[in-house]
C-alpha cells in the first residue's frame, strides 16, 4: 500500500500567482462613473453645509485651483490627497483612441467641454477622490518628449456624455 497519496501537497505555484497580484483599479463603465459622479457631488454638498453651520467656509485644497476645465495638477496637490478608485482605460493591451470630443465647438481645456469616457483624454484617465472633501476627478499623465505633466479636472456629472467612438 502507497503512503504517497497522504502526504500534504502544496501548490506553489497558486501562491506565487498570488504574491505577484497587485491591486488593481476596477475599469469603470459610464453607468459606474455616473453613479460615482452623483456620489461624490452628494458627498460634497454634505461637506459644504456641514462647514457653513460651522461657519468655516474655506473650500478644501483640493478645490483651490479651478479645475473645471483640464488644468495641470498644482503643486500643492499630491498623490496621497487622493484615493483612486476606478480607471477608464478599457483595454490595457489597446492604445485607446486621441480623437476629442467636441460637438459644441469647445476644446480640450474649456470648462464647459464635454466629458466623454471614450474619447481623448478621458479614455486614458483614472477616476480619484479626494481624501479629505469626497470631491472626484479625473486625472492623467501627458507625456510628450522632454516633459511628464499631470493634469487633473474636476469629474462633474452633468458634462457626462456616453458618445460612442466611431472607427
Ligand atoms: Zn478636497
Amino acid at each position: 500500500m502507497s503512503r504517497l497519496g497522504l502526504k500534504p501537497r502544496y501548490s506553489f505555484g497558486s501562491l506565487h500567482s498570488l504574491m505577484l497580484k497587485t491591486p488593481k483599479l476596477p475599469t469603470l463603465n459610464f453607468q459606474a462613473l455616473k453613479a460615482l459622479a452623483a456620489d461624490a457631488t452628494t458627498a460634497v454638498s454634505k461637506t459644504a453645509s456641514a462647514q457653513s453651520s460651522s461657519s468655516t467656509s474655506a473650500p478644501c485644497s483640493c478645490a483651490a485651483s479651478d479645475s473645471t476645465g483640464w488644468i495641470s495638477s498644482p503643486a500643492s496637490l499630491s498623490d496621497s490627497d487622493f484615493q483612486e478608485v476606478g480607471t477608464l482605460l478599457q483595454d490595457p493591451f489597446v492604445e485607446p483612441t486621441f480623437a476629442e470630443f467636441h460637438p459644441d465647438g469647445t476644446r480640450y481645456d474649456s470648462p464647459d467641454a464635454p466629458i466623454a469616457p471614450r474619447y481623448f483624454p478621458y479614455n486614458r484617465c483614472t477616476v480619484s477622490t479626494c481624501k479629505k472633501c469626497g470631491r472626484a476627478y479625473l486625472r492623467y499623465t501627458e507625456a510628450g518628449g522632454y516633459f511628464v505633466d499631470r493634469r487633473i479636472r474636476a469629474l462633474s456629472v452633468e458634462k457626462l456624455v456616453d458618445a460612442k467612438v466611431e472607427d
